[in-house]
């Protein structure tokens, strides 16, 4: 299936959520969800009651889409999540958490995960000193993550260095604002991740 490049706040308003897809808009009253909370479409304003199936699809592709994955992608996320020894719905967020592009973002390096993908996609993030442009490379414990010496004169991270720190970092994570330079201080836990998300939701529908 192909990516969604269609407007994105229209997903937020599908979701029923803000799912915080487009950067600065979404901490200003420029937001869509703010004014018009209900899904699009003609009969968006009419919430209809879902099955449980419903309720578990729904779950999935929120969190699908608030990371900005394919299906088959996700889908692979949930496998791998399944083999391991852990709890399925905690390793799966984890994964989904420890991917490039989402600690980028994370670490208030890009405004949104969008943006994120890009900046790591166009070779101005390196870890431990290496330049890496895969977006779901998956940090470790004691990772430093870096916009490259060679980027930071650009005019998008000459601004970045203005605002970076405006947003509370997780605790898992760490920065030093003046070299832009990010920690992965530990694997996060489930209670480092504070999107309201029910993963077990997605566990049930996986596994129907
Ligand atoms: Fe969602 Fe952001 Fe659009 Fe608001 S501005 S509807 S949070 S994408």
């Amino acid at each position: 299936m192909a990516r969604y490049t269609g407007a994105v706040c229209r997903i937020c308003r599908r979701e029923g959520e803000k799912l915080f897809l487009k950067g600065d808009r979404c901490y200003s009253d420029k937001c869509s969800f703010e004014r018009r909370s209900y899904a699009p479409g003609e009969r968006g304003q009419f919430r209809r009651k879902l099955s449980e199936y419903g309720i578990q699809l729904r779950e999935k592709q929120k969190v699908k889409r608030m990371y900005g994955l394919l299906e088959r992608q996700f889908r692979r996320y949930f496998e791998r999540a399944e083999r391991s020894k852990g709890v399925t719905g905690e390793v799966l967020l984890q994964l989904l958490e420890r991917r490039l592009d989402n600690v980028v973002y994370r670490l208030g390096l890009a405004s949104s995960r969008r943006e994120a993908r890009q900046i790591v996609r166009h070779g101005h993030i390196q870890v431990n000193g290496r330049k890496v442009d895969i977006p779901s490379y998956l940090v470790r414990e004691g990772d430093e993550i870096a916009v490259r010496e060679s980027s930071r004169g650009l005019a998008r991270f000459k601004e970045l260095a203005e605002s970076v720190g405006s947003r509370p970092i997780p605790a898992w994570l760490s920065l030093d604002e003046e070299s832009m330079k990010g920690t992965v201080l530990r694997v996060p836990a489930r209670e480092d991740i504070e999107a309201p998300i029910k993963e077990h939701l997605i566990v049930e529908l996986y596994s129907r």
